[in-house]
Order: structure tokens, then sequence, then C-alpha cells
């Protein structure tokens, strides 16, 4: 079985089928032919997407495999509309993007609270038999069907796994930062090569306002040759928005070790050279404020450079908001590599990987699910009931 993930899940949807129209002829003691008043069916349920800014992962959605909208009930008499099925609503995290597994197709992008995106119209209710009367035929005895629910499996996607991005080598203090900036508790030490999944950190900042900051452990490691590390690893780094380099102070050629880092940046994947950097000079407690102010004249130009201790706490409000100033100044809000074009392109490597896993749908578009077969009349037009 295929396994979802924090940042990526695949989810099987299905809208809710159309209620029938109701064939019921009235009848009443005094009134024996009183005509058609068979009700329309209700409107199946819709399949929708939904932002909300308190999840920050998929993580709810892990064991998620299906999801199903409510069907519409049928029509029935005294002209009573059926009840509209309910939808199914999905919770998602801001920086969600949606895929149709099948094709790889993007469908969609949410990024606001609250926004909402149907992903699957559920079927429209069919008329009832008193829609149908004529001056010809004034007991018809067909109703309309109710429209077809419809599927499709969804890849949720989380397209901003975090907005800072953590870049050094082991032991630079990476996971002790996120552990004493966040409520996140990463474990403290080097992690081996097969543990992959980054660890987040929620940061707290002014006014309830809050960032996210992600240590990936092993992406120095050997990341750039692919030693061990899968493609999936390789996105989170893709998607931070402003990078957190972090070299101990007592390092012996800062400058020198920045490059490296760079430099293996750029064998991994050479957009990552456009996104907005901070230099962290970590573990500050080990200098004294004169080496501090040595060391200044031999570090990199061009980008901020905060020196931290999380031991001492040293520097941490300035480094939130140095992190804070970068991650909203204009030319970082969309790194290149989180354009539509790249998403879906990504998508499309995603979904056909997946896609090798099942079968091969027809041309991947919506399926109808056939429904029984009814002998009543298809070929009216059909009403948004509820709109009228
Ligand atoms: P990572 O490999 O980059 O995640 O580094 P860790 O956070 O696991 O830290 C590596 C080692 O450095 C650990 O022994 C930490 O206790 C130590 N360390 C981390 N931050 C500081 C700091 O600010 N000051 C000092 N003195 N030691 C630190
Ligand atoms: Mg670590």
């Amino acid at each position: 079985m295929e396994t979802n993930f924090v940042d990526y899940v695949k989810i099987y949807c299905r809208s809710g089928r159309g209620g029938r129209g109701s064939t019921h002829m009235h009848r009443a003691k005094y009134f024996p032919k009183g005509g058609p008043d068979g009700g329309n069916g209700g409107r199946g349920g819709n399949v929708v997407l939904r932002g909300n800014r308190n999840y920050w992962t998929l993580l709810h959605l892990r064991y998620e495999r299906h999801v199903y909208a409510g069907h519409g009930e049928n029509g029935s008499q005294n002209k009573s509309s059926g009840k509209k099925g309910e939808d199914a609503i999905i919770e998602v995290p801001l920086g969600t993007v949606a895929y149709n597994a099948e094709t790889g197709d993007y469908l969609c992008d949410i990024s606001e609270h609250d926004q909402e995106v149907v992903l699957l119209k559920g079927g429209r209710g069919g008329l009832g038999n008193f829609n149908f009367c004529t001056p010809t035929n004034q007991a018809p005895r067909y109703a309309q069907p109710g429209e077809p629910m419809l599927e499709m499996t969804v890849i949720l996607e989380l397209k901003l796994l975090a907005d800072v991005g953590l870049v050094g080598f082991p032991n630079a203090g990476k996971s002790t930062l996120v552990s004493t900036l966040s409520s996140a508790k990463p474990k403290i030490g080097n992690y081996p090569f097969t543990t992959l999944e980054p660890t987040l950190g929620i940061v707290p900042y002014h006014d309830n306002r809050s960032f996210v900051i992600a240590d990936i452990p092993g992406i120095i490691e050997g990341a750039s040759q692919g030693r061990g590390i899968g493609l999936r690893f390789l996105r989170h780094i893709e998607r931070n928005s402003l990078l957190l380099f972090m070299i101990p102070g007592d390092t012996d050629d800062i400058k020198k070790e920045y490059e490296i880092l760079l430099n293996e940046l750029e064998t991994f994947n050479p957009e990552l050279l456009d996104k907005g950097r901070v230099l962290a000079i970590t573990k500050c407690d080990l200098l004294d404020d004169e080496l501090i102010e040595m060391l200044k004249e031999t570090l990199p130009q061009g980008l901020p450079i905060v020196f931290i201790s999380s031991v001492t706490q040293l520097g941490l409000n300035e480094l939130k908001d140095v992190l804070w100033k970068e991650l909203n100044s204009e030319s970082n809000k969309l790194a290149a590599i989180t354009t539509t074009e790249s998403i879906v392109h990504r998508a499309k490597e995603v979904g056909r990987l997946q896609h090798e896993l099942e079968e091969q749908g027809e041309d991947g578009d919506f399926e109808y699910i056939d429904e029984d077969d009814i002998e009543d009349i298809e070929d009216v037009e059909y009403y948004d009931l509820e709109d009228e």
C-alpha cells in the first residue's frame, strides 16, 4: 500500500449522486385523479477543499484514503424536493496544491483561510413528474433521474512546507535551533541517512504571527550526489522560500565553509541559489566578544548575518526579526521554483510515478459511475434546483 506523508496525500474522492425526480400521482378521497405531484430530487453533495490556517501539514489526512459526499435524496409526493446530499469537506493547510492523480493535471491552489474550491460537483437532482405536465399530457408517468456522481483521485501536496529551510553541516546546531525557537522537539544529534522526514517548527513571532522553520536532515550530507536520498526529500528544500545557513562560530574558515555549502546547493539544484539567504553564526557562547569582532572582518558579504547561541539565547530575537523581514520582502514571496509551471511539472512527474502502481484510466478525466438503467426520460435539461 502506498504511504501518505505529512506533505503529500492521495485521496479517492467521490461526489454525491443527484436524487431522482418522483413520478408520484396525487390521490385523495374526492380527488381520484389528482395528477402528478412528484417532487424534484436533491442535489448530490460536492467534494470541497477548504483552506484552514490552523493546519500546518497534511498529517491529519494521513489515513484518509476515501472521501465520499452524500447522495441527494429522491423527490417525493406533494412536490416535495429531496434533501440535498451533504458536502464532503477536506480541510487543508494554506499552501496546498491539488492535482489529478491520474493525469497530473493541476487543479487548484489553496492559499487563503476559508477559501473553498469544489473538486467534484455533486450530480444535480432530477425533475419530478409535475414539471412535465403539458396540455396534452396531464399525467406524465415519468421523471428525470438524478445526475450521476463523479469520482477522482486527488493528490494534495504542500507547496510551502516551511518558510525557512536550514542549511548546514551536521552539528551546526540546526536541530537545537528549531527546538529552541519553536515548540517542535527534534531529535538532537545526527540523523541516520534513512531518516529523512524533516522536522518542522512553528516559530511564534509578534502579534500572533508565526512562520515555519524546517530542519532538513541530510540536505548537505551527500544530498547532491543523491546518496540514499529520494525524490520526495529533494522537494522539501525546493519549497522553502528562505534558506538559513548555519555555521558554527568556531569553524576555521567560515567564508570557505559558506562557499562549500553554496556549491553543494548549486550542484543539487541551481535554482536554489535564487532564494533569499541569511547566515547565522552559531554557538557564539563559545566565543568572546573580541573574537566575534575579529570574525566580522572575514565573513561573506551580501547577505544578512546574525550571531546566535541557542544555549544562551544570544541573537535569537534579532534572528527572528531578520527572518521575518526577509520572508516578507517582495523578492522572496514566490521563489522561482514555486511558479505554477514548475509545480505542474513536478506534479506530472509525481502523478506519473504514482500511476505506475495503478491501472491506466481511459483518458484520465472524470469518470461517471454507471447507475442502474433508468427508463425515465433523460433528454431534458437539468436545472440547478436550489437556484430557482
Ligand atoms: P545539527 O546536526 O545541525 O542538527 O546540530 P545539533 O542541533 O544536533 O547540535 C550539535 C551539537 O552542538 C549538540 O551537541 C548541541 O548540544 C550543540 N549545540 C547546538 N547549539 C549550540 C549552541 O548554541 N551553543 C553550544 N555551545 N552548543 C550548541
Ligand atoms: Mg540535526
